[in-house]
This record gives structure tokens, C-alpha cells and sequence, in this order.
């Protein structure tokens, strides 16, 4: 059996395990510490927008965060892209709103302008302005950030930007989660760079990230005994996990640099093809290509691409799957165009990891033409 290619496996640089062990010789084993600070201000001085970072133990909780100190509440309504990952919605549910889901376009494949505005129109006329808008760059690939800025301004609802996907890609050379009211990031184990599981919330004041630092170590007011006038939350990053982060932001260039060349290869190699159809970059945009994900003519080449890999031992997966379709949110309102199911249908993900061979990458494509072939 040929040995397993995964879709995106963690890639640690080696550093990790320094950082690892300088705190545990500290005894920094909480969730306070060098390493912590240290983290936030790598990714801070990574973005170079000025931005303040905090570390956190989830992307999930830094989006929850996100929608606490945004005061998003039972009754809110918060827009939400449809064709996304479950935990850019769940949070909305944690703060008993209710999600509104919006579809998506063709040239980013994430949240459509056109449609959000619908969405925001409609919602008014119920008597509902939406609180927040989640807008996500998926798979890497940044969204239309100045038509959907344009419409968050226009109407005055804040943007969550959910760049769990999207650390290193970047719009007119500014990073993305440094655009929205607030940013997140997660560094859980499939992600560009991994802590194993963590995440971030991106501020765009000192103050805000104090307020945030506040509610992740369970809301303590100033007092020697502790005292509470708010509920709080354990979300804060650990020490030691922070020090896996800081090993990883060591290589996060190479990283993007290496997903990039994997796009490239497979381009390259697979799209003379009829019947494969690659995502490319819009003018200004930059995509740290977490995933490379192809569409096929249709949901049964998409099936049996799959198994045919899968028969290989090479790992792939079809789009994510949109949460208008999920019954978990079946009663939640939507706006629907039909791009996101049809990109479900016939997208898959190929093996993206910056740890893939130059041996790996032609044993998947030449799986991939040895299909297309027996299929002529
Ligand atoms: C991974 C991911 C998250 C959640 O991050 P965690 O760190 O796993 O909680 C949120 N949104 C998107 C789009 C993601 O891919």
C-alpha cells in the first residue's frame, strides 16, 4: 500500500520543540507567559497594519469573542457567508442570534456583494438590521474587500472577517484580517501554520484588545478577592501552545511560498485537461492557496475522482459543504443564488500540505490523468 497523503497536515520547522522546552525550564505552564506576548506580537509585526493581536485558544472562540464585544445578543440577526465552515456560524447560535446566510460569487467563491446588500435591504424592511457581517476568505482566497467594505459602511453593520484560512494572503498587498472590525485567525492542526489547535482575534485598538484579553480569562474586575460583573470565558492561549506558534511563525513565509508552487504544479500539470477547472487569482488578489481545489463537470466525476484517489491512498475532500444546506441551520433565512451548491457539487480539495514531495505531487497527478484517461 502506497503510504497516505493527507490534505493538509501540520509542518513543524523543527523550532517548536525550542520554545517548548524554554517554557517548561520557566515553569510558564498557564495560560499566561513570555510565549504568549511573544506570539502576538510575531503575528502583529507580520501583518504590519498595526493591528493588536490576541492569542486565543480557538479561531472558534476568537469569532465568539468577536460577536460579544460587538454586543451581538438574543433576537440579533448576523449575516453569515454561506459557504464556509460550520464554526464561522456557530458562534452567532452561542450568542442566541439567529444566522442569515448569503451566497457567494464566482471570482472568489466567497460571500457575493451584490446579493449581501440584497440581504441587508431585505432584512430592514422586516424591521431586522443585521448586527455583524462574517465574511470569509476561503480556502485562502481573499473576498471582495472593497465592495463589501463599501456595503458595511454604507450601512453601518460591522465586519467580522473570518480568516481562519487565510494567514499570509493578502488584497491590494494589505493582509487579509486586517480589514473587518475585528479579525480572526485559527491555528488549529490543518491550517497554514498550526499551535496543534489556538486561534487569534485581530483589534484595531489597544483598548479592544484589553476588553477582549478581559472576557478570554474569566471577566476578573480589578480586586484583590475575585469579583465579577460580567460572565467570562476560558479562552485565553497557554504558554506552552504559544511557543509552537512562535516556532511556526519562523516558516510561515515558506509555507505560503510552498502552497502557492503545489497550485502551480498542479495547474501546470493537470489543466490541459478538459474537464478540470482551476480558481485563479483576481487582479490584486493574493491567495495563500491553503487549499488547491479544482471543479469537475459534475457531482459524479467529483464522487469518483474522489474514490479513484482514494483507491491511491491520497487523501481529497469536496468543498465545504454550505451551511443553507446543513440541518443544523435549516430554519435560518438565506439569499441564494445557486453558486455555492453548485461549487459543492463539483469542487474537490487536493493534498495542499507545504510538507508535499516533489514525488507526492506527481504521484497524485499522474492518479489524477491515469483517470481522466481510463474515462476517454
Ligand atoms: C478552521 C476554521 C475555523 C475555526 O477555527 P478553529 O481554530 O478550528 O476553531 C473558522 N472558520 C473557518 C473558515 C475555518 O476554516
Amino acid at each position: 500500500m502506497n503510504s497516505r497523503l493527507w490534505l493538509s497536515p501540520p509542518h513543524m520547522s523543527g523550532h517548536e520543540i525550542d520554545f517548548i522546552n524554554e517554557a517548561f525550564s520557566s515553569n510558564w505552564i498557564a495560560p499566561i507567559g513570555p510565549h504568549i506576548s511573544g506570539f502576538e506580537a510575531d503575528l502583529k509585526l507580520y501583518l504590519k497594519q498595526n493591528n493588536d493581536v490576541v492569542a486565543l485558544s480557538s479561531g472558534t472562540a476568537a469569532l465568539h469573542l468577536a460577536l460579544i464585544l460587538l454586543h451581538v445578543g438574543p433576537g440579533d440577526e448576523v449575516i453569515c457567508q454561506s459557504k464556509t465552515f460550520s464554526a464561522s456560524a456557530n458562534p452567532i447560535v452561542y450568542q442566541g442570534a439567529t444566522p442569515v446566510f448569503v451566497d457567494s460569487e464566482r471570482d472568489t467563491w466567497n460571500m457575493c456583494p451584490i446579493l449581501l446588500e440584497t440581504a441587508i435591504k431585505d432584512r430592514m424592511s422586516k424591521g431586522k438590521t443585521p448586527k455583524a457581517i462574517i465574511a470569509v476568505h476561503l480556502y485562502g482566497m481573499p473576498y471582495k474587500v472593497d465592495e463589501i467594505q463599501a456595503i458595511s459602511e454604507h450601512y453601518n453593520i460591522p465586519i467580522v472577517e473570518d480568516s481562519a484560512e487565510a494567514l499570509g494572503s493578502t488584497y491590494k498587498g494589505q493582509h487579509c484580517g486586517t480589514f473587518g472590525d475585528y479579525g480572526i485567525f485559527s491555528f488549529n492542526g490543518n491550517k497554514i501554520i498550526t499551535t496543534s489547535g489556538g486561534g487569534a482575534l485581530v483589534c484595531s485598538s489597544q483598548d479592544r484588545k484589553d476588553k477582549a484579553i478581559f472576557l478570554a480569562t474569566q471577566a476578573k474586575d480589578q480586586a484583590v478577592a475575585y469579583e465579577h460583573s460580567q460572565i467570562g470565558y476560558n479562552y485565553r492561549m497557554s504558554n506552552i501552545i504559544a511557543g509552537i506558534g512562535r516556532g511556526q511563525m519562523l516558516v510561515l513565509v515558506d509555507h505560503v511560498q510552498k502552497r502557492r508552487e503545489n497550485f502551480k504544479f498542479y495547474k501546470e500539470k493537470l489543466s490541459h485537461i478538459d474537464g478540470i477547472a482551476f480558481l485563479e487569482e483576481p487582479e490584486s488578489f493574493y491567495s495563500n492557496r491553503w487549499l488547491t481545489c479544482v471543479l469537475l463537470n459534475d457531482e459524479t466525476e467529483q464522487e469518483r475522482l474522489r474514490m479513484h484517489l482514494e483507491h491511491d491512498n491520497i487523501e481529497s475532500r469536496p468543498l465545504w459543504k454550505p451551511m443553507h444546506q446543513q440541518t443544523v441551520f435549516k430554519d435560518a433565512p438565506r439569499y441564494i443564488n445557486g453558486v455555492s451548491d453548485d461549487l459543492f457539487a463539483r469542487g474537490l480539495c487536493l493534498p495542499s500540505g507545504s510538507n508535499l514531495t516533489q514525488d507526492d505531487l506527481h504521484r497524485i497527478v499522474s492518479v489524477i490523468i491515469n483517470y481522466f484517461n481510463k474515462n476517454e
